[in-house]
């Protein structure tokens, strides 16, 4: 489906699809938990998901003669880190709005983790006090102004790459992996699993995986709190993906949601969401993060819990990156 797009490697090539034992186990053996290791994905800046995203959209930032990219995301935004590394990567200056989306206990929030690389890598991380927001922001089209009255020339990545004309083929791509992974290794993946925020991540897995049946088995945790505005996006994404790779049409029933664990807010870990991180990390050595992939391990485990899974079924668990913000909470880790 995606030949004949151009496509920037950024990243190593196929990520590792990885049994889970332990927590397997830990939780009861009906299902088998494996994790596909986006956060794995690459030598740049300690990779992710944004990664497999920007592959399809520098070649037509370099295409556009820009020399700076300007993108947007939380102070400590995985995205904007990414995108910070693929401008030092390719040459570019880099701009980056970081808004207060966050309420926060750390002192040293907005100097480590995710922006203390963004700034390493020599972007201009502009903080900017305005609360979280998906959708298209006043503080980036200014950005894009300032950098133009600088006389310089912007390519525009929205937050977290995902409501750009290239936005969801990345992960068309990875659902395209997955249907080879699962030939070499002789297994078929029931579910998958994976965090939802801005959108593209699910709604690119969704365009894929409906080639063969399973986009409803696509199964969203919502990490965002605002899950009507993430809802419509990811279809809105996925119909637009969709129809450029020329797929079968999406609709609103092949976007599975399930918005029950984002609670208290975005960015803000429940008691729960601490408990799985802590789970993942004993089980398995397997780091997660309080503002994403910390969610949707918990999501997991209360569905896997519940019994939502048929007995035997095999799970796939998004591992999509993150890792770098636990920086910013020391503070709720304080105690192990
Ligand atoms: N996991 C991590 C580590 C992220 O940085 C993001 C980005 O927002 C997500 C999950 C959610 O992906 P998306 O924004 O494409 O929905």
């Amino acid at each position: 489906m995606l030949s004949r797009f151009a496509r920037y490697p950024l990243t190593f090539g196929p990520t590792h699809i990885q049994h889970l034992p332990r927590l397997t186990e830990y939780l009861g053996g009906d299902v088998q938990i494996y994790a596909k290791r986006e956060d794995c994905n690459s030598g740049l800046a300690f990779g992710g998901n944004k990664l497999r995203k920007l592959e399809y959209i520098v070649p037509d930032a370099i295409a556009s003669g820009a020399d700076t990219l300007v993108s947007i995301g939380g102070v400590q935004s995985n995205h904007t880190r990414l995108v910070a590394a693929v401008a030092a990567k390719i040459g570019m200056k880099c701009h980056v709005i970081q808004e207060s989306w966050v309420p926060h206990d750390d002192a040293v929030y907005d100097r480590v983790g995710n922006i203390l690389l963004t700034r390493l890598m020599g972007a201009e991380a502009q903080l900017v006090d305005e609360g979280f927001d998906i959708g298209i922001r006043d503080s980036w089209l200014r950005a894009l102004d300032e950098v133009r009255a600088r006389g310089g020339k912007p390519y525009p990545i929205p937050a977290g790459a995902s409501v750009h004309k290239f936005g969801g083929l990345g992960y068309v791509g990875f659902a395209e992996e997955v249907r080879a992974q699962e030939a070499e290794m002789g297994i078929t993946f029931d579910y998958v699993i994976v965090c939802s925020v801005t959108g593209s991540t699910h709604a690119g897995m969704v365009v894929g995986f409906a080639a063969d049946g399973r986009a409803r088995n696509v199964i969203g945790i919502d990490a965002s709190f605002t899950p009507a505005q993430t809802r419509a996006q990811i279809l809105d994404i996925a119909q637009k993906t969709a129809a450029l790779v020329e797929a079968r049409p999406i609709v609103e029933d092949d976007i599975t949601l399930i918005t029950d664990y984002a609670y208290p807010a975005y960015g803000v870990p429940s008691r729960e969401t601490i408990e799985a991180i802590r789970l993942s990390a004993r089980l398995e050595a397997m780091i997660t993060d309080p503002v994403y992939e910390g969610k949707s391990m918990q999501g997991l485990i209360d569905l896997v819990r519940k019994g939502t899974f048929p007995k035997g079924a095999n799970i796939l668990y998004a591992h999509l990156g993150g890792a770098p913000a636990l920086n910013g909470y020391s503070y709720t880790f304080r105690n192990g």
